[in-house]
């Protein structure tokens, strides 16, 4: 497949865009591959490049119920961060950013990575030093953490609330500026694309109905199109993960599918140039290039498949960005919809091999997983290679729950909801 370049753009221009070829094939399933990844969201396609790319496995199938974009990966609110606590958390997203900064190069496709950095705006003393101690953490692991006094909010986001009278007055707040956003479907898009160069066949309207076994050992899947071998079966289906794990006999895993809704309004002139989060509840804002306002909040709080959201979360959101910009009160929404999460009990992911032999397990991205997708294909796809986590995604594995070794970077215990 051709490369993507300024000659190319303008060969195609002058040829009246006809010649662009499809960015992925669309092949039958073979009989057998080396690696079966169930879920052709964001996790499933990366893992897919980087086991071809990192260690030069291509005998790979990526298999998707639906369309590549369909799931979480298009429908999330596109923010990338590493502003955490734990050690183990910062390690591995901050390898994520790295990865992310230079993500559009390495797959020769715009995933429209922009470091627009991300403010969590802290609404009281207590909340302060909370945020100040997370900024010395991400220094001390080597990540980048500021802390803004209201007068340097002022200028950085105008319109922000910052009057004493406020519900809910702001006292800082903490930016990591290499944060940032990029264009979701565009990552999914750019792992497939440079998936399928390296020949990995990504296989849409798939459906994995079973799993193929002898004795314990995962052999290979049913599909929706007929069974299929493999050496490696493994699972990255997001908020699925209780559904297609059922299939293959565990049904017990610390996770649980919860509802999160994303918001988008009409277009604005720019006036937001950076993530904005409100620390008096939980919403997270950012400006889309094209104007609108893309913003989220929490959980709608109760076990669901349904990739739709409910009122009473709406209202929530809706007021939450008033109080933290009372000037955006008649701007006019005109989207809404839910992806599936899959919470893991300690906020933490699961990137692990087993829990059955010849079977790998990539989840509980709770609301964070679209800033570890790069990361996550890259360590998932070390696990699978060789058979054991890396050094990085080693706190990550599944019996953490068993050893009592979980990584609470909330300290809320496991409460979904909390995380
Ligand atoms: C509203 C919302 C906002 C979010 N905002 C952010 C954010 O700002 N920043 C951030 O970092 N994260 C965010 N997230 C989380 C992030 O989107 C997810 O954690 C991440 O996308 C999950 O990984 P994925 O891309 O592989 O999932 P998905 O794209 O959901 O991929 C899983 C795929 O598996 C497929 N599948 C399921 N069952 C089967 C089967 N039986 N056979 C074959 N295929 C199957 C599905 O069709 C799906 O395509 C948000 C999520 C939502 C819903």
């Amino acid at each position: 497949m051709a490369e993507y370049s300024l000659l190319s753009l303008l060969k195609n221009a002058w040829s009246g865009n006809r010649d662009w070829k499809p960015a992925w094939r669309k092949p039958d399933p073979k009989p057998e591959y080396d690696v079966i990844i169930v879920g052709g969201g964001g996790h499933g396609l990366a893992t897919a490049f980087y086991l071809a790319k990192e260690h030069g496995i291509t005998n790979v199938a990526v298999l998707e119920k639906g369309w590549l974009g369909s799931g979480n990966i298009g429908r999330n609110t596109t923010i990338v961060r590493s502003n955490y606590l734990l050690p183990e958390s910062i390690r591995f997203y901050d390898f994520s950013v790295k990865l992310w900064e230079n993500l559009s190069h390495e797959l020769n496709y715009n995933v429209m990575f922009s470091q627009r950095g991300i403010l969590n705006l802290a609404h009281s003393p207590a909340q302060a030093d909370d945020y100040i101690r997370r900024g010395n953490a991400m220094r001390h692991g080597g990540g980048d953490g500021v802390w803004l006094t209201p007068a340097e909010i002022a200028k950085k986001v105008p319109g922000v609330d910052l009057s004493q009278n406020a519900r809910f007055p702001v006292v800082g707040g903490l930016l990591q500026p290499r944060a940032g956003t990029a264009r979701h479907d565009a990552v999914a898009w750019g792992f497939a694309r440079g998936a399928d160069r390296r020949g990995v066949d990504i296989i849409e309207n798939c459906e994995v109905t079973g799993f193929l076994r002898d004795g314990d050992n995962v052999t290979g899947v049913k599909t929706s199109r007929g069974e299929i071998r493999a050496k490696k079966v493994a699972v990255a289906v997001a908020g699925s993960t209780g559904r297609v794990m059922r299939l293959a006999g565990i049904d017990r895993l610390p996770i649980e599918s919860h509802v999160l809704q994303a918001f988008v309004t009409e277009s604005l002139k720019p006036f937001v140039d950076t993530v904005v989060t409100f620390g008096g509840g939980h919403l997270y804002m950012s400006q889309s290039d094209k104007g609108s306002l893309v913003f989220g909040g929490d959980l709608d709080g109760y076990n669901s498949y349904a990739q739709r959201g409910n009122l009473p979360v709406v209202e929530e959101v809706m007021s939450e960005m008033v109080a933290m910009f009372p000037s955006l009160a008649r701007v006019r929404l005109l989207r809404s919809w839910g992806g599936v999460m899959d919470m893991s009990m300690d906020g933490t992911p699961i990137i692990t091999t087993g829990p059955l032999p010849g079977m790998y397990l990539n989840t509980g991205w709770c609301y964070g997983g679209f800033k570890a997708t790069p990361a996550s294909g890259w360590l998932f796809a070390w696990t699978i290679a060789k058979n054991t986590p890396h050094e990085i995604n080693a706190p990550f594995t599944l019996d953490r729950f068993h050893r009592g070794a979980i990584i609470d970077e909330k300290g809320q215990g496991a409460t979904p909801k909390l995380h």
